[in-house]
């Protein structure tokens, strides 16, 4: 799609969702231009998966958007990611929370963080389990540099969107548990989940941030 499209495209999708509910371009392999595009039709976030590829973009457009993590985030990257990152959306291990939080003391400031859930329970995925979500969260409230804000989770890898809703309903619950639980430190307001082919169920089943790529730009 060229600029235009991917403009219009975005405007519309914005258009389309319910109040409360944020869209975040999700723009691994995309083009600086294409970049433009969305922005141009009304982004404000742009997530991606890889700190080299989130550090080019971000030179190329600068601080017009948010730009957050989506992506499995390695320890050795983590002082990378505090620096360029304005949200971590992929905490799922102690181990990567606290390298987040040294980084971020070093750099004086605070990282807003959503922890990772595996709620599809494959093997292959990243994020904790839902029944160890409480767990790691108690792990973290020490740490002065991170701010837990929510939950992120990825849908089972399926063409059928319907297969996505029963772990986005525990994403939601486990989410409304943890907001009950009023942690101290802890702001359960966001809620990350759907992408392009399974956004609307997202939403029906309670997310606040949608993180969509392909229904944006096309195919990559
Ligand atoms: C690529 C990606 C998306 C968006 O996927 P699309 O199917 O292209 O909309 C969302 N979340 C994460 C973590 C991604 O890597």
């Amino acid at each position: 799609m060229d600029f235009q499209a991917i403009q219009q495209t975005t405007r519309e999708l914005i258009a389309s969702l319910p109040e409360g509910v944020t869209l975040v371009a999700a723009g691994k392999t995309r083009t600086p231009e294409q970049l433009k595009a969305v922005v141009a039709g009304g982004v404000k976030i742009i997530g991606h998966n890889y700190v080299q590829e989130a550090e080019r973009s971000i030179a190329a457009l600068g601080r017009v958007v948010k730009w957050h993590c989506i992506g499995h985030l390695q320890r050795n990257k983590a002082k990378k990611a505090a620096a360029i990152f304005d949200m971590i959306e992929t905490i799922d291990s102690q181990r990567i929370a606290l390298a987040v939080d040294q980084a971020c003391a070093s750099l004086n400031k605070v990282m807003p963080v959503l922890i990772e859930v595996n709620s599809a329970e494959e093997e292959s995925k990243d994020g904790v389990a839902p029944d160890q979500a409480e767990t790691l969260i108690g792990e973290l409230l020490d740490l002065k540099h991170i701010r837990v804000e929510g939950l992120m989770t990825m849908g089972p890898f399926s063409d059928d969107p319907e297969d996505s809703r029963p772990g986005f309903r525990r994403t939601k619950a486990l989410f409304d548990h943890l907001a009950g639980l009023d942690l101290p430190g802890v702001s359960m307001r966001h809620l990350s989940m759907g992408m392009s082919d399974s956004y609307e169920v997202a939403i029906e089943e309670g997310a606040s941030m949608v993180r969509i790529g392909t229904r944006l730009f096309g195919p990559r």
